[in-house]
């Protein structure tokens, strides 16, 4: 099976499913990503990178595709493709005030590039970003407005459009030990389409978060990453955004 996963910002594959995109990959399906920006307005978190060499903008922009695209050699992942927006940053304040952002660009214009994405791998699973975006992030949640667009309109322009959208969440109970709100960010357990676990992976996954050194920070800062991101080695869930037709039993071939 072929399987495209979308996102915003090189580290967001890693953070929200690296695991599942590693079983995947290593269980012979094609897994691809198309990444909407390349991550400019990031901060840098590892003291041995030094800002200045790689000011917001196109610097810091080339600097985060390198490190996405070990993070993808590392899972397994074809080379990552890029819809070449802009970071639009974060906080929401933050990205409200930089018009050229991600967050600013048209919908349909973001859709139809993501449609000539679809139509040329011709995914029968799409992976993206929920309605609350993971965390909020204004990018992620235009981005899944688009690919909600983009997987319905897919079944006017394809004869084999994909089948199904998948969202990774967390659930509440994780959510809950985190800084962010588990009412808005969390979901509860029984709407889960599908929960991986990830454990078998978790040298994988944390590889692959360590690529993303500018993000991640070094090894020795990686037990506060895990405080952060509690159960991120262990377990991953997701919710169904998208099916086409009524019969799940691609799904269940998966094994997940
Ligand atoms: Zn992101």
């Amino acid at each position: 099976m072929r399987i495209l996963a979308i996102f915003a910002h090189p580290d967001d594959e890693s953070f929200f499913c690296a695991g599942t995109l590693a079983k995947l990959a290593s269980q012979g399906h094609e897994v691809y990503l198309v990444c909407a920006t390349r991550g400019e307005q990031g901060e840098i978190r590892h003291p041995r990178i030094d800002p200045a060499l790689y000011p917001k903008g196109p610097a810091r922009g080339r600097l985060r595709q390198a490190e996405l695209e070990a993070a993808c050699r590392i899972l397994g992942l074809r080379p990552p493709l890029f819809l070449d927006y802009q970071d639009s940053g974060y906080p929401l304040e933050v990205a409200r005030a930089n018009p050229q952002g991600f967050m600013h660009q048209e919908l349909h214009q973001v859709e139809n590039l993501l449609l000539t994405q679809i139509a040329q791998i011709r995914p029968r699973l799409l992976i993206g970003f929920d309605p609350q975006g993971y965390y909020g992030h204004a990018d992620h949640i235009h981005l899944h407005r688009a690919t909600l667009g983009a997987f319905w309109r897919a079944g006017n322009r394809l004869p084999d459009p994909p089948a199904y959208l998948l969202f990774p969440v967390r659930l509440a109970e994780q959510v809950a030990k985190t800084r962010f709100d588990p009412e808005r960010f969390g979901v509860s357990a029984g709407s889960l389409a599908l929960r991986v676990d990830v454990r078998p992976y978790a040298a994988t996954i944390r590889a692959a978060l360590l690529a993303h050194a500018s993000q991640v920070g070094p090894e020795e800062h990686f037990a506060q990453v895990l405080q952060d991101w509690p159960g991120l080695l262990e377990e991953e869930c997701f919710v169904l955004g998208g099916v086409r037709g009524l019969v799940a039993e691609d799904l269940r071939a998966l094994q997940l």
